[in-house]
C-alpha cells in the first residue's frame, strides 16, 4: 500500500489575540501557550492535516508593538527554513497584520511557496473564538495550494496580503481587499481563483529576504484646515518618504499656497511624497481636478489604488535599496507584488 507523505507547515507566531492569555493587565502575549492550546485541538492530528511545526518567533507582541526590525525577524524565518516546508502560516495580531503582510510582500523577493498569514479576534482559549476557522483554513491553504505569494486569511477569505486592510475592530470579518478581488474563499470547499494569484518565480529563483534598513518614512492624513506648517514640520529632514492620505481621487488643499510651497520643498529635498486615498475603493487621479494636478506639478506622485499600508511599507523596501529618490518615484508607480493595478 502506497503511504502517503504528509505536507509540512511552519508556524511561526508572532504574538496577537490568537494566542494570548488573561493576565492581570489584560489579555497578553505568553510564550509557551500557545503551542499548549494547539496540542489539544483534535482537528489538527487528522490525517488530511498537514504536519505542523510551531515556531515562536523571539519576543512575541501585541501587533500594536509591530516594527520594521520585527518584520525582518519574520521574514528571517521563512527565509531560513524555506527549503523545509511546504508553506508558511505567520500568526500575528490583527491591528497591524495589514502593514506586516504588505511589508513581507515587499521583502520576500522570488517566493514560491504560501505564506498566509492569520490571527484572531478572539484568543484561541475562549469557547467562542474565530482562530481556530482561521487557522485550520490558513493551513489548508499553506499545505496545499499553489499560491506563491504573502496572503492573508481571515473569515473565511484569502486575500492578496499587500492589498489587505483592517476594516473591523471587532468583527469576525475584520479585514477586506477594497481595490482587489479575494484570491479565494473558504465555504464547503477552499476554492482558489487561480486566475488572480500571481505566477511562480520560475524554476530554480532562490528566495531573497530584502531587509528594511532604517529609512524615515511617514503618513499625513490631511483634513479640511490643516495647517501647512504641520506638513512643513513633517517633511523636515530626516524625513525621505511621506505617505499623504489625501481626498477623493488624490485632491489637498491646494488654494493653500503655503501648503503647496511645503510640498514643492519637500520635493525638491529629495523627500519622496506619494499620494493615496482616504477612500477604501476607487483610485488616485491627479488629472482629474485643478485641486489634484498643484499637488501633481508640486512634486507629489500617485499611489494610483495602493492602500496607505501597502505604499508605506514599498517606501520602507525601496528606500532601503540606496536607489536615487528618482528610482524610488519611478518603481513607486510601478505593480510589483500585484499592489496596485497601472
Ligand atoms: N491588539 C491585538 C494585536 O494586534 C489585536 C488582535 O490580535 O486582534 O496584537
Amino acid at each position: 500500500m502506497a503511504t502517503m507523505t504528509r505536507r509540512r507547515v511552519l508556524v511561526a507566531h508572532t504574538g496577537g489575540t490568537i494566542g494570548m492569555a488573561r493576565s492581570g493587565d489584560g489579555w497578553a502575549p505568553s510564550p509557551g501557550h500557545l503551542s499548549k492550546l494547539l496540542a489539544e485541538i483534535p482537528e489538527l492530528q487528522a490525517p488530511e492535516m498537514p504536519e505542523v511545526t510551531v515556531r515562536e518567533v523571539e519576543g512575541l507582541l501585541d501587533s500594536a508593538d509591530m516594527s520594521p526590525r520585527h518584520w525582518l525577524r519574520i521574514a528571517r524565518e521563512i527565509g531560513r527554513w524555506v527549503d523545509d516546508y511546504d508553506g508558511f502560516v505567520i500568526l500575528h495580531g490583527t491591528d497591524t497584520m495589514a502593514y506586516t503582510t504588505s511589508a513581507l510582500a515587499f521583502m520576500l523577493e522570488g517566493l514560491s511557496k504560501p505564506v498566509v498569514v492569520t490571527g484572531s479576534q478572539i484568543p484561541l482559549q475562549q469557547t467562542r473564538t474565530d482562530a481556530r476557522a482561521n487557522l485550520i483554513g490558513a493551513l489548508h491553504i499553506a499545505a496545499e495550494f499553489p499560491v506563491p505569494e504573502v496572503c492573508l486569511f481571515f473569515g473565511q477569505r484569502l486575500l492578496r496580503g499587500c492589498r489587505a486592510v483592517k476594516v473591523n475592530a471587532v468583527g469576525f470579518e475584520a479585514f477586506d481587499s477594497p481595490n482587489f478581488p479575494p484570491l479565494g474563499r473558504a465555504g464547503v470547499d477552499i476554492r482558489i481563483e487561480e486566475r488572480l494569484v500571481r505566477p511562480a518565480p520560475p524554476e530554480g529563483t532562490r528566495l531573497h529576504v530584502q531587509g528594511f534598513g532604517e529609512p524615515v518614512v511617514g503618513a499625513l492624513r490631511l483634513f479640511p484646515g490643516i495647517p501647512a506648517k504641520v506638513l512643513r514640520n513633517i517633511l523636515r529632514p530626516p524625513l525621505q518618504g511621506l505617505v499623504l492620505e489625501a481626498f477623493g481621487v488624490g485632491n489637498g488643499p491646494a488654494g493653500d499656497r503655503e501648503f503647496i510651497a511645503a510640498l514643492e520643498e519637500g520635493a525638491r529635498r529629495d523627500v519622496v511624497i506619494v499620494d493615496c486615498s482616504q477612500c477604501l475603493r476607487g483610485r488616485v487621479d491627479l488629472e482629474r481636478y485643478a485641486t489634484g494636478r498643484k499637488l501633481r506639478d508640486a512634486g507629489v506622485i500617485s499611489g494610483f489604488d495602493m492602500t496607505a499600508e501597502a505604499a508605506l511599507a514599498k517606501l520602507f523596501y525601496l528606500l532601503s535599496r540606496g536607489l536615487s529618490a528618482k528610482d524610488v518615484r519611478r518603481h513607486m508607480q510601478e505593480d510589483l507584488r500585484g499592489e496596485l493595478t497601472p
